[in-house]
């Protein structure tokens, strides 16, 4: 079957009854799962995607670069947008419907209210994005209040916003069943992200201190020596800007204390030349 491409919200109405959401569906099974991105698609929206298939019947894929989301400086123009090879990804991988609004479609001109983080939105990512995750969280619940998703699929590429998303379903009752799914990396190990075709060769050579750093870190057995080996091995690389490394319980993104035990996950974020890249791992303790 085609792809359904909803350009606005009043067209989404229509696309839900061609697709019979909201009709009869398998019993025991959802009808429709949402995959938000901001398109330039790679491998890991794809496993998103198929996560997503395992678990309803319809994937809708929302394409949208969510200006709320960057801050003054940030990469909010020159994005990638690549719609169009994003729509032959999405037909390749079967999914149902793209919604793709346009900003004006999205927000009104006189917006006055949003999702805020809270607390947890200021610490971590927050530091160096302040109103980054208020962006996110707000965008995600128009789309849940648009789209109408019975399951969200997210990747743990973006941990904190997976928890903080985690804890707006719970904080604010919202009907989605929210899923996380696992990082897609390259063969030597760099996590796949829509920001690594700013790099440079050399500079994604670079790179590779990001995930080396994590997976260095996460093979030892107390916080204090992961937290020491992960920042020894980003220190070999002076050319990565480190912003910061942090071991943080997966749930409130709280540094670990050096008695912790069970699962932490060490963060990264960095800058490589004029690219800030994150990256995480899970690290049992
Ligand atoms: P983005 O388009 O970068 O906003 O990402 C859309 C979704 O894809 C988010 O839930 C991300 O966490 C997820 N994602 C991005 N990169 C990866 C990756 N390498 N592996 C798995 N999921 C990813």
């Amino acid at each position: 079957m085609d792809v359904i491409v909803v350009g606005d919200r009043a067209e989404l109405a229509k696309a839900r009854q061609a697709l019979r959401i909201g009709g009869a569906v398998s019993p025991g099974r959802a009808a429709l799962a949402l995959v938000p991105t901001m398109g330039a698609l790679h491998e890991g929206h794809r496993s998103l995607i198929r996560l997503a298939r395992e678990q309803a019947e319809h994937v809708a894929v929302s394409i949208f670069v969510n200006p709320l989301q960057f801050g003054p400086g940030e990469d909010y123009t020159r994005y990638p947008r690549t719609f169009d090879t994003d729509l032959e990804v999405c037909a390749a991988e079967g999914v149902s419907m793209v919604f793709a609004p346009s900003a004006d479609d999205m927000y009104l001109p006189d917006r006055q209210v949003g999702v805020s983080a809270g607390g947890m939105g200021t610490i971590v990512e927050g530091v160096f994005r302040p109103g980054h995750l208020d962006g996110v969280l707000t965008v995600v619940l128009k789309l849940f209040n648009l789209v109408q998703p019975d399951v969200a699929v997210f990747g743990q590429k973006d941990a904190q916003q997976l928890a903080m998303i985690r804890r707006m379903v719970a904080d604010l009752d919202v009907p989605v069943s929210v899923v996380g799914a696992p990082t897609v990396r390259e063969a030597d190990g760099l996590a796949l992200s829509s920001r690594n075709r700013y790099l440079s060769s050399h500079e994604r050579r670079t790179a590779l201190a990001l995930s080396q750093a994590l997976f260095a870190g996460a093979a030892e057995p107390t916080p204090e020596e992961v937290r020491r080996t992960a920042r020894a091995v980003l220190a070999g690389e002076p050319a990565v800007e480190v912003d910061y490394l942090v071991l943080v319980d997966p749930a409130t993104f709280e540094e670990v204390g050096a008695d912790h035990r069970g699962e932490a996950i060490l963060a990264v974020a960095a800058r490589v030349g004029s690219t800030r890249l994150i990256d995480n791992v899970t690290v049992t303790l």
